[in-house]
């Protein structure tokens, strides 16, 4: 068997978004397999979470950072999301915010953002 390797996702919850994702990531950080943390709407909830709501995030972060051994984490916005209904500009910033949020944290990992456009492909920003 080869070996298993991780990457993390901090994706919406939206079912769309998942399949691009896992696959765009598994090639960028060539693991084998992505843990996938959702919630509606994540970028903006990550760019605008306060200190308590990120500890939530960074507990199940550290269990694939952890006991996975994931040094990738990335950071998903998407097009047409209900759990955070704003522009595509808007989206960007909030990526680039949450990433900067993360990566005060983990310092020591690659934080990307990903952005999931209209075609339904994922991009790295
Ligand atoms: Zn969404």
């Amino acid at each position: 068997m080869t070996k298993q390797t991780f990457a993390t996702a901090l994706n919406c919850m939206d079912g769309r978004t998942q399949e691009p994702v896992i696959d765009l990531i598994k090639k960028d950080a060539n693991v084998t397999f992505v843990d996938m943390i959702t919630y509606p709407g994540m970028d903006g909830f990550l760019a605008n979470a306060n200190e308590d709501d990120l500890k939530q995030i960074f507990r199940m972060i550290d269990i694939s950072v952890e006991k996975h051994g994931s040094q990738h984490i990335y950071i998903v916005g998407h097009f047409d999301c209900a759990g955070n209904p704003v522009s595509e500009e808007q989206h960007k910033e909030d990526i680039r915010k949450a990433v900067q949020r993360i990566k005060e944290r983990y310092s020591d990992l690659t934080v990307k953002g990903i952005w999931v456009g209209n075609t339904w492909t994922a991009e790295i920003l």
